[in-house]
This record gives C-alpha cells, structure tokens and sequence, in this order.
C-alpha cells in the first residue's frame, strides 16, 4: 500500500477510535449494541454484508467477512467492544471523549482494546478498497464481554454461532507490544495463557467462649495455617514452550540480564535464586516471569467469626490459583491437599468456585514466521518472541476449538513498558497516534502477506 493512502488512512484512523471511545460500553453491563451497529453502519458503507448477533438485548457482537477463493487458510481479526470502567475523577480527560491531545488519543479502550478495532475495520476497508483477493475467508468480529469472561461474547459465538467465527488463524489482543533489550526491539506474540482455578477452602473447628480458648477448636487458627502453607508453597516449575522460546530470546546478548536469563535457562531448578537476584533490582520483572514458570496460589479473600467474644467454628478464604497450559485443577487440588495434611483434611471443606482452561498455541507456523518477516520490514533489527500472559483473553475460547490465535498488536515502546502496561485498565489510558499507524501498517501488511 502507498504511502499517500496510509496518510489518508490516518485520519479516518483517528476518527473511527475516537468515535468507538465515545460509545461507553462499560461492563458490566456492557451495553455494546450500540457501538457494534455503528460498526455494522461503517462496513456497509463500504459494501460489506454484517451481521449483528446479540447474546441477550444490548449484548451485540458483529461479523463480516471477505470470502476467499475457497483455498485455505482462513484469518479471523478478533476484537472485543467492552471495557472496564473508568472514574473520571481520577483521569486527566473524559475517559469518554476520545480527546486528541499531544499525539495521543486519550480514552478508555485506547489500548485495551478500541485501537485494535479500530485498525481491523480499517484493513478490512483497505482490503475492499485495493480490491485484494484472499486466499482463504478473511473474517472480522468485534464482540461483548471480554472483561467479564466473554459468556455473552466470544464464548456464546463459539457455543452457538461457531461456523460464522471459526478460522484456521486468529489475531487477537494479548501481544504484540515490544520489549525494548538493548537498542533493539522484541515484539511479543502472544501464544499462551494460564488459567484461573478459584478455590474456597472452608476450615470448620469447635465453638467456645474467648475467655476459655483452650476448650474450643478455633477454625480461624486453622485457616492462618492453611493461609500461610499455602501462600508460601511453590509448586514445581514446568517451562512450557512458549515461555521456554521466550526466555532463549530474552538471554541473547551480552549484559546482566540476559546472563541471568541464561542460567535460568541451564539450570531451572535454581531459577527461585536467580529470581530473587533479579528482584533486588527489577522486582517487577523478576516476578512476572516467576509467575509463568509455575502455578501460582494467592490468598484473597478471608472470612470468619461474628463476634468480639466467641471462638468461631468456620472461617473461609478463597484462594485465586493460576495453572499454565498442560496442567489441570484435579492435580492442583491433589498438590493442595498435600500441603494442607498436616492442618487436618478431615476439618477442611474444598469448593471450586470458577475456573477455565489454559490454553497455547504452536508458534512454528507459517502466520508466526509471516510475522517475523513483516516486522523487520518495518523493524529491520528487531526480534520477535512467543510469550504467555498470566491473564486470559477470548483466544481461549477459540484455541479450544482447534484456532491457531495469536495475541498480536504491535506497537512500539513510545511510552516506559510500566506505564504502558499499567495503562490498560488504569487512568489516563491512551495511545499515540504514531502507534496506531504502526500498528495498522504492520497488521494490513501481514494480512496482505498471508493471505495472498
Ligand atoms: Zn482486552
């Protein structure tokens, strides 16, 4: 695509986020029907056929596509409607405005994730525009609920509509960010998540009186010791593929780091001490990759007793435990209840309360390498490194079902990677108008690339 139609781009670019941004689809309750038509009104002036499928009223999700020449593979671009809420009293602008201010588009959903609705619509507008003829079904939805579970979102599509989304080929959001190592970019693909397993554990013991504690049973002692054996377990560090890739790329160089990384990689059973080196310096960072080698358990809730003077015989805490692909909530509540034998399995109670599975995909495919080639035409010295997130996006859904989906935004390191990971979700959300171009150009180049 020529230069002077990406600069025409640009300003029906900005236009189509701001105006997305001024849809508030807060969710809950959601409420993203109204931002879905306007989507639905935006294709059809360009002459797609869309279709508005709404899970429950004001629950709108929109699909269209651009039929291939019927040989494979076929791409789906992924996108969700809702965001989280956001207090205008703590933000700089109205979280609702769209305002354009010093090169940013200001917003909730900047980045998580309107932007990337935004560029997908455009390159489906470029696509039928340049009048290119894909190979497979190029296929876009922009969906509900992603940020309360995608129930009336992408899993209600997968559980009821599955042919109108299915695709040999995902991009979705979770990735794409660079990581900037040493004058030199690493743009993450995201190709794996861990999964939720929340657990209640209910400790039960015998009622007294507080001026006799000798003759009770107290649960809330139980549940401090369940507390503090399970916050201090660690559970056995497992690499998966991708976080194993991820490290390999990240330990090349020379310098403190990637040494580190390097050993950890030789010897995984000492990564705890290389960790706990790593977080004297770069505590955030240590811990985030601490957290994609194992299971983690967290205690976050915790209930028990009434009154000032009686010795309670229940007490409850919820624990949110995350398990990387490749493991189960049978093996974890098996490990749990290992840990917990000396406290008295027979006074604990177990409850699953939530839980979804881990999933990734294989990054030895010809989009990942298609990927690495369109980068470095816009980045001829960067890298490119699979990665999980310790989170969850609708690609779960859609990796169950057999898609290959990757998490894949790009966008360069305008802003320190602290800040601009805090912002989606947090205050002042925004993205630079640069970035956004960035993002379109790399993301209709691949397209283009792959699927012609
Ligand atoms: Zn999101």
């Amino acid at each position: 695509m020529s230069v002077k139609m990406l600069y025409e781009a640009k300003d029906e670019l900005v236009s189509l986020l701001q105006q997305l941004i001024r849809f508030n689809t807060t969710n809950p309750p959601g409420n993203e029907t109204p931002a879905a038509e306007f989507l639905k009104e935006v294709l059809e002036n360009e002459g797609f056929k869309c279709e508005l499928l709404e899970s429950s009223p004001s629950r709108g999700n929109v699909i269209t596509r651009i039929k291939g020449t019927n040989r494979k593979p076929s791409l789906l671009l992924l996108s969700h409607l809702d965001v989280v809420a956001a207090n205008p009293d703590e933000w700089s602008v109205d979280p609702f405005a769209g305002t354009v201010k010093d090169g940013f588009i200001w917003g909730r959903g900047a980045l998580d994730m309107k932007s990337m609705t935004a560029v997908e619509v455009m390159i489906m507008k470029l696509l039928k525009r340049n009048g290119v003829k894909p190979k497979g079904d190029i296929i876009f939805a922009a969906t509900a609920d992603e940020e309360m579970g995608g129930g009336a979102g992408v899993e209600w599509l997968v559980k009821n509509h599955p042919e109108k989304i299915k695709a040999d080929y995902v991009i979705n959001e979770g990735g794409g960010f660079a990581i900037p190592v040493k004058n030199r970019n690493i743009y993450t693909v995201q190709t794996a998540e861990k999964a939720i397993v929340w657990i209640k554990i209910r400790a039960k013991g015998t009622p007294g009186h507080g001026s006799i504690p000798g003759a009770a049973d107290n649960a809330v002692l139980r549940m401090a010791e369940t507390v503090r054996l399970l916050g201090n377990h660690r559970p056995k560090i497992k690499l998966v593929p991708t976080v194993k890739r991820n490290l390999e790329e990240l330990s090349k160089g020379a310098g403190f780091q990637q040494r580190l990384f390097g050993k950890l990689l030789a010897n995984p059973l000492i990564a705890d001490k290389i960790l706990d080196m790593m977080a004297k310096k770069e505590r955030a960072l240590a811990e985030s990759i601490r957290a994609m080698l194992r299971t983690t358990i967290a205690p976050t809730i915790i209930h028990g007793g009434v009154k000032e003077n009686v010795i309670p015989s229940r007490c409850e805490a919820v624990f949110d435990c995350r398990i990387l692909p490749g493991q189960s909530k049978e093996t974890l509540l098996a490990e749990i209840k290992r840990v917990l034998e000396k406290v008295g399995l027979e006074k604990l109670e177990f409850e699953i309360l939530q839980e979804n599975t881990p999933t990734e995909s294989p990054f030895d495919t010809p989009l990942y390498r298609t990927i690495e080639k369109t980068l470095r035409e816009f980045d001829p010295n960067c890298r490119v490194t699979p990665f999980m997130m310790t989170g969850g996006t609708d690609s779960r859904f859609l990796r169950e079902i057999g898609c290959v989906c990757y998490g894949f935004a790009p966008m360069k390191p305008d802003l320190p990677l602290n800040e601009f990971l805090r912002m989606a979700h947090g205050i002042d959300e925004r993205i630079s108008i640069e970035n956004l171009v960035f993002s379109l150009s790399v993301l209709y180049r691949l397209v283009e690339k792959f699927m012609t």
